[in-house]
């Protein structure tokens, strides 16, 4: 039996969404697998009648969607953020497919929240905005039409929630610390940016793709509480020797 406790803590995520139907559309693929957290950043055209009309029975989780102006405000709190693409990146991410990040994302929701982001209509989710997310997710399609209707691509990932809650048994996590939240994650890489700033290692104005390579190794990591708090007690000390010399 899947438990509405373990739902109630995956988020699913739409960013930049234009055309409003795609939203309902989306609330009704989360209610038919048991899903009801829905955060919205900055959609285009929302609330909106076409919205209402689409989502069926689902209005309920409209009303109750988070209207947020930042991802970080839509994944505030949340220790798995995984993010969804239809195309190969320049730089590949870890990456999952879908019934992998059902059943990585049900047996995390046991422990912590978690957010699966999709991105826009005509443009999808910024190199940026993906390296938010520990892992990338991409639904196996034909190679020449390689891009779902949003709400369908909700549908899938929900339904793969939805099998791996059905199959609960197979799935658990062994960790001894609770992994580090994404803003955890963002406020580490700011003071690590900084400091390789100050040694000189790093030069903003000919970034090459430094910050993208080690926000892809600490993400292959995955870095937990303890280990952050570890990692920020370094830089401190690197920060006060250069400081004092
Ligand atoms: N041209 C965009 C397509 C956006 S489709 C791009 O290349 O990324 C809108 C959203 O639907 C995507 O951002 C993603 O969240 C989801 N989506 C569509 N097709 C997908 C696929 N094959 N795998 C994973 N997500 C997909």
């Amino acid at each position: 039996m899947s438990d509405p406790n373990i739902f109630s803590k995956i988020r699913i995520v739409l960013v930049g969404t234009s055309h409003p139907g795609n939203i309902g559309a989306a609330a009704r693929a989360m209610k038919n697998m048991g899903l009801s957290a829905l955060y919205l950043v900055r959609p285009k055209d929302f609330p909106a009648p076409r919205a209402t009309w689409r989502a069926a029975n689902a209005s309920d989780l409209l009303d109750n969607a988070k209207v947020v102006d930042s991802i970080d405000d839509a994944i505030e709190g949340c220790s798995l953020v995984i993010g969804t693409s239809a195309r190969d990146r320049r730089i590949p991410w870890p990456i999952l497919d879908p019934r992998e990040c059902g059943e990585k994302v049900y047996s995390e929701a046991k422990i912590h929240e978690v957010a699966i982001l999709f991105g826009r209509e005509d443009r999808g989710l910024s190199n940026d905005e993906l390296q938010k997310c520990t892992f990338h997710v991409n639904i196996p399609t034909n190679r020449e039409y390689s891009s779902l209707n949003l709400a369908m691509a909700v549908q899938i990932l929900c339904y793969e929630i939805k099998v791996a809650s059905c199959d609960n048994n197979k799935i658990s996590v062994e960790w001894d610390q609770p992994f580090a939240s994404s803003e955890q994650l963002e406020s580490f890489y700011d003071h690590l940016f900084s400091v390789l700033i100050e040694l000189e290692f790093y030069d903003p104005e000919n970034p090459k793709q430094l910050t993208t390579r080690l926000k892809r190794l600490f993400s292959r990591v995955r870095l937990d509480k303890m280990e952050i708090s570890i990692l920020r007690g370094l830089l401190s000390s690197v920060e006060r020797k250069i400081r004092h010399k």
